[in-house]
């Protein structure tokens, strides 16, 4: 990194705000020139073999702002504390723009295709063949294993040499100066604050929300005459950050902990429950719903191109939300979680209470045979005792409430539908400011994949499609190096 640009004379072309997959995602896509997403398969062929083609913008005019200093570490952070072993997504869906197959090529390249597995939705296929479904043209879906996936992206992050492109601070203002561009005030982590100039900001700061904490922890705390020790009532953000779950004490007999929610992050905090404690109980307002992917199938198979055009028809934020609501559904588990828990409930480690409500917990601290514990009043009339309450309740996106995205908003006031931000098509905060945003706050102009690594490309393709606009008009074009030899884009195929 060189140390004068990012001055109020010099500054960085782009900053982004957070190191997570979505940030990668966004840089190796501005570092490719001729990425996948915009030629046919046999176009792309062509350039991948063209030595001939340059970057797209200098590297060195990008800067990454994440408070950990380092790519991808929450990400890392989180699957480790969840024991997380395969992707939810797909093989194809990764950060490296130049070719939907270069992470099974790295598999292939490595000895490690045994870590690609294919998978079948039945529930969800079952589902479509009742309105149609031709299995005949289905195609195999194949997800990646964790590990393979965070090295193929630490792979990226050498191949393009990224790793000094990474600052460690926490942006904590983003104010726009009168010469168009942006004054971010960074804290370091000894608290000395400084300041970096920018023409273009990116927040990519993740989907890291405001827990859910249902209604009677709010009133449990309220009455709290007595008070419980800080980990016998946690939300899984708290667990996860907290080194909570990968303490692997050895069972005391009769402890037992209870589990609300029905999601993945449920099922994870299950498996790790049951390394802890002797019960593990888990509470589902709903049944507990089994798919593959995060978004009902027709999000992710041939068919999502149709129905992220029905999305981006919509024009009503309401309507987009709805079908956002819709293609999500709340928390489901996958088909091996489902397998997983079935030979838990088998063994006599787990109980799952579905269709129940928590009503009311109490916390007792006396010296019975249970110990310290909660008594939870559940609304089918029935009650619990257990020694910790896990809670995976999800979080909510909230752009007036989020620490960066509040100030930003009383900075330059957009808005809101149920705390997501009324982008425009680009995914700039407001028109007259080069100001992005991508990721779950993204969500009403990218869709329901908006969070997933699936909707950070779609995210990247937008902001680097909009950059490149605007500097071809401005005529500068100090960015696009590589497409300074050529009248448009698809002339460079004549390059080779
Ligand atoms: C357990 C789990 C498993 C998942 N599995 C999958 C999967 O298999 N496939 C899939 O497609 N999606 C998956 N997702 C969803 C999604 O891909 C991830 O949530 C992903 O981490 C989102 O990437 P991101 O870059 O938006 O955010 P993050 O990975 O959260 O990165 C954001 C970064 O920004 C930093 N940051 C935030 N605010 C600031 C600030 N003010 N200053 C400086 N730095 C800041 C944070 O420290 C963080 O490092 C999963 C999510 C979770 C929680």
């Amino acid at each position: 990194m060189t140390a004068q640009i990012g001055t109020k004379e010099d500054p960085y072309d782009i900053l982004i705000i957070g190191a997570g997959p979505h940030a990668l995602t966004l840089v190796v896509r501005l570092l490719t020139p001729h990425p996948a997403s915009l030629y046919t398969d046999k176009e792309q062929e062509r350039f991948v073999r063209s030595s001939k083609l340059k970057s797209a913008i200098r590297k060195e005019r990008i800067c990454v702002v994440d408070e950990h200093g380092a790519w991808m570490t929450r990400w890392r952070m989180l699957f480790d504390e969840y024991g997380i072993d395969w992707m939810r997504s797909l093989v194809d869906v990764h950060p490296d723009a130049s070719d939907k197959g270069s992470l099974r090529d790295f598999a292939m390249a490595n000895n490690r295709l045994d870590e690609i597995k294919e998978i079948d939705d039945f529930v969800e296929k079952n589902k479509h063949r009742a309105s149609g479904f031709n299995h005949a043209q289905h195609t195999s879906f194949q997800i990646p294993s964790s590990s393979l996936f965070i090295d193929f992206c630490a792979h990226l992050v050498e191949q393009l040499d990224l790793k000094n492109v990474v600052r460690q601070a926490r942006v904590t203002r983003i104010t726009p100066v009168p010469s168009g561009e942006f004054e971010l005030i960074l804290t370091n982590r000894g608290g000395s604050v400084i300041p970096l100039y920018a023409k273009r900001v990116v927040c990519a700061i993740g989907n890291v929300g405001i827990p859910n904490v249902p209604r009677w922890v709010q009133e449990c705390q309220a009455c709290g005459r007595r008070r419980y020790p800080r980990d016998a009532l946690m939300h899984s953000s708290e667990l996860a950050t907290g080194g909570y779950l990968r303490q692997c004490r050895p069972t005391q007999k009769g402890r037992r902990v209870m589990i609300v929610g029905g999601g993945l992050t449920a099922g994870h905090l299950v498996k790790r429950g049951a390394c802890q404690f002797d019960e593990v109980i888990v509470v589902t307002r709903q049944h507990l719903r089994v798919k593959q992917f995060d978004v009902s199938l027709q999000w992710v198979d041939r068919h999502s191109a149709s129905y992220l055009c029905r999305f981006w028809q919509e024009s009503d934020p309401k309507g987009r939300l709805k079908m956002i609501q819709t293609a999500r559904q709340g928390g489901s588990i996958n088909g091996w979680m489902k397998e997983d828990l079935s030979a838990m409930q088998s063994s006599g480690t787990l109980r799952i209470r579905e269709r129940v409500q928590i009503l009311t917990a109490t916390w007792i601290d006396n010296s019975t045979e249970l110990g310290q514990h909660w008594h939870v009043e559940l609304d089918d009339g029935s009650m619990e005792c257990v020694n910790r309450i896990w809670m995976a309740t999800g979080s909510k996106m909230d752009a007036e409430h989020d620490k960066l995205l509040s100030q930003l908003h009383r900075a330059i006031p957009v808005g809101c539908t149920e705390g997501l931000p009324m982008l425009t098509t680009d995914l700039k905060w407001h028109p007259q400011h080069a100001i992005y945003v991508m990721g779950g706050y993204a969500a009403l102009q990218v869709g329901p994949n908006a969070l997933n690594l699936a909707g950070a490309k779609i995210a990247a393709d937008r902001i680097v499609e909009s950059i490149r606009d605007e500097e071809e008009e401005s005529s500068e074009c100090q960015v696009c190096v590589g497409l300074e030899e050529c009248q448009n884009r698809y002339d460079a195929i004549a390059l080779e």
